[in-house]
């Protein structure tokens, strides 16, 4: 489904992103998982088992960071990726009465800068090098339906919902499609932060009775970045197993 293609997968290092990276590689794609957590990103690499995949250091807040893979990835492929999903995320819950701006901020920097700085700065390289491509955003069903202690992340998936509806508008014209996708609650380690007891109160809500596997999310994610997905764009995708319908 991926052969030929070139994927930059943010948070490449765990939980989704990981997944991400596995299901594209299987589907012939060469990766490069790129990760805060560069130890993290190498481990990914080391699993997919070919020295076409890369993993490296990444941090998504940063223009220079992401100026220096968007650039590292043409310098050793001799092209810009074609597939980029921005799966780099974090939360910092807290009820909105105890919320402090820094704790606000930080979130959305991550989530919601950070996507900004990835899409833009990938698609200029594809534009540049008269490529067409896809981009697939992790977004959240949070940024949808309601949900408690997370201001700031709920905020911040709902704009990488907004953003990725007027990148897909100003970028169809340059043959980039682009795609949110809003997980529900997938068994990763931000969700295994999360106390048990909140759990507890979650999972009857979902329809299907369990959390998602990451790889259930991945799987959506390499259709999407695929030419099968060819007429999909400004698109916003549910994997939640029945979870806020
Ligand atoms: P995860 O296992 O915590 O993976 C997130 C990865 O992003 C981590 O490797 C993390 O590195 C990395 N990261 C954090 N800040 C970064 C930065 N500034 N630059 C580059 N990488 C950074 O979480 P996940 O559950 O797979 O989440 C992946 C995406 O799915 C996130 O956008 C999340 O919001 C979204 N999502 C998850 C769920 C869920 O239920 N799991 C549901 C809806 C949406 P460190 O470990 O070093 O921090």
């Amino acid at each position: 489904m991926l052969s030929g293609r070139l994927a930059l997968v943010t948070g490449g290092g765990s939980g989704i992103g990981r997944a991400v990276c596995q299901v594209m590689a299987r589907e012939g794609a060469r990766v490069v998982a790129a990760d805060l957590n560069e130890a993290s990103a190498k481990e990914t690499a080391a699993l997919l088992a070919s020295a076409e995949h890369v993993g490296v250091p990444l941090d998504v807040t940063s223009e220079e960071s992401v100026a220096a893979v968007v650039r590292g990835v043409r310098d050793r492929y001799g092209a810009p990726a074609d597939c980029v999903v921005n799966s780099a995320g974090i939360n910092d819950d807290s009820f909105l009465v105890n919320m402090i701006a820094a704790q606000f901020m930080k979130v959305l920097d991550v989530n919601l800068k950070g996507t900004f700085l990835v899409t833009k700065l990938s698609t200029n390289a594809m534009i540049d090098a008269k490529i067409d491509g896809s981009v697939v955003n992790i977004a959240s069903i949070v940024g949808k339906v309601s949900s408690i202690g997370t201001c700031n992340y709920s905020a911040s998936k709902a704009g990488v919902e907004a953003f990725t509806r007027t990148a897909a508008k100003e970028l169809g014209r340059k043959g980039i499609r682009c795609n949110a996708i809003l997980p529900g609650f997938i068994d990763t380690p931000m969700v295994a932060a999360m106390p048990e007891k909140v759990m507890k109160l979650l999972v009857p809500l979902i329809v299907l009775g369990r959390p998602g596997r990451p790889e259930e999310v991945a799987e959506l994610a390499a259709f999407l970045a695929s030419d099968r997905a060819s007429y999909m764009t400004g698109a916003s995708v549910e994997v939640t197993g029945g979870y806020g319908i």
